[in-house]
């Protein structure tokens, strides 16, 4: 092999290079995979195994079965630094990674996992597979009740999903119709903040009829061991606390030597080439490129332009331009056997748009197994 391709962290958009590989491989090159999971789990589907709809295999993506069917090599660890003038990267074991051209796609961590009691109480939704470790015990614990409930702190798209799912699945094991045991905290005024205001009437009317309470413009300022206390000095019981506020960057960028926004997301340009470093590629949520959402739906469409501009960079022809969609269906799962549907500003709730959401998340895992 003369040149080396590295992918560092297999993503929702690096999975695709990887299955890819499998259909053409470009003679002379190698194609090595760098993740500390073995089996990197599909994000579209965790709230349904929230509800119970999933077992965990059926979200798990098999990696090192994925890199062996494609001939690929999979190094299970983690890459915490960049050496971009040596084309090199160094990992969590101490070893050392040459490569010709690389390719990054890590994700993103949970905002604010920075407050006080948040790492040691709460449950965050990133690293995914911890977050799908653990949320069993979260949801069995059975010392959940309507004055001690279950938190979720953060009302975006995966924050209500995972509400309503932990909902669906308390009421199911308890056939019961009283108020809920979980209960939603948000730093804004509205579920869905910022999203299509159909889509948001829908999961306001979903969460009022089954109780749900909403504590809305407050933000947390601690987590115990058995309350949240918020700013504003008061404090609510809870009996535990899931974390999804949002996307931020993973702490371990901050010893690559690339450039960032102001946030901490890797600074690319419209082929996901890593700003003035020419043979280093970041896509998926970690990269910053204006227009792209911190989204799987954005990281899975993104896959096929950066497998295309890895061989590009290797056969030395010309890189392919990304432009993000400008709308996408967003399909939310409300646990129930329903979803909420969205696209062009229409929403459709019913258990027909959960049907449409099973077959697409099951279609996207069977090209991967
Ligand atoms: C509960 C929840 C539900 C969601 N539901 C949806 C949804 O329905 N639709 C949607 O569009 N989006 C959804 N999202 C958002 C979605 O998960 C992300 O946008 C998507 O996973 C981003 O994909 P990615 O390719 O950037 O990285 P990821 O798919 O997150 O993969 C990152 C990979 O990098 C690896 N890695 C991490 N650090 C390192 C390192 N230092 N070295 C090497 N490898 C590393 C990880 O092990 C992982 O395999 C949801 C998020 C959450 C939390």
């Amino acid at each position: 092999m003369d040149r080396r391709i590295l992918l560092i962290g297999a993503g929702h958009s690096h999975i695709e290079v990887i299955r890819r590989w499998s259909e053409e491989k470009i003679p002379g090159v190698s194609l090595t995979v760098v993740d500390p999971s073995a089996t990197p789990v599909y994000s579209g589907m965790v709230p349904g195994y929230i509800a119970g709809q999933y077992q965990q295999r059926d979200l798990e993506i098999d990696l090192s079965g994925l890199c062996s069917r494609s001939g690929a090599n999979f190094i299970r660890d983690a890459v915490v630094a960049t050496d971009s003038a040596k084309s090199s990267v160094r990992c969590a074991d101490g070893d050392e990674i040459d490569y010709d051209v690389a390719s990054i796609d890590i994700g993103s961590a949970v905002a604010d996992t920075d407050l006080p009691g948040v790492i040691e109480h709460a449950l965050p939704s990133r690293p995914i597979g911890a977050f799908l470790r653990h949320i069993d015990a979260l949801a069995n614990a059975g010392t959940a009740t309507a004055d001690r409930p279950l938190l979720v702190v953060g009302a975006g798209a995966g924050g209500v999903e995972v509400a309503l799912c932990l909902d669906a699945r308390l009421r199911a094991s308890n056939r019961d119709l009283s108020p809920s045991r979980v209960q939603i905290v948000t730093a804004n005024r509205s579920l869905l903040e910022g999203g299509t205001p159909s889509a948001q009437r829908a999961i306001e009317r979903q969460a009022r009829a089954r109780g749900i309470i909403v504590h809305r413009g407050r933000k947390v300022q601690t987590v115990y061991a058995d309350r949240v206390a918020f700013e504003d000095g008061e404090a609510i019981p809870c009996a535990g606390v899931a974390w999804v506020t949002g996307p931020a960057a993973i702490p371990v960028t901050a010893g690559f030597d690339l450039p960032k926004d102001d946030r901490g997301f890797i600074q690319v340009d419209k082929t996901f080439r890593v700003r003035g470093v020419p043979n280093l590629f970041a896509v998926g949520d970690c990269a910053s490129l204006q227009g792209m959402k911190k989204a799987g739906v954005y990281a899975v469409r993104a896959g096929t332009v950066i497998d295309a501009n890895l061989r590009a960079f290797v056969e030395g022809t010309q890189l392919r331009a990304y432009t993000p969609q400008s709308d996408f269906l967003s399909l939310l799962n409300l646990g129930n056997g329903e979803a909420v549907g969205t696209k062009w500003g229409v929403s459709w709730r019913g258990k027909s748009m959960m049907r449409l959401k099973d077959r697409i998340d099951r279609a996207f895992m069977d090209k991967y197994r």
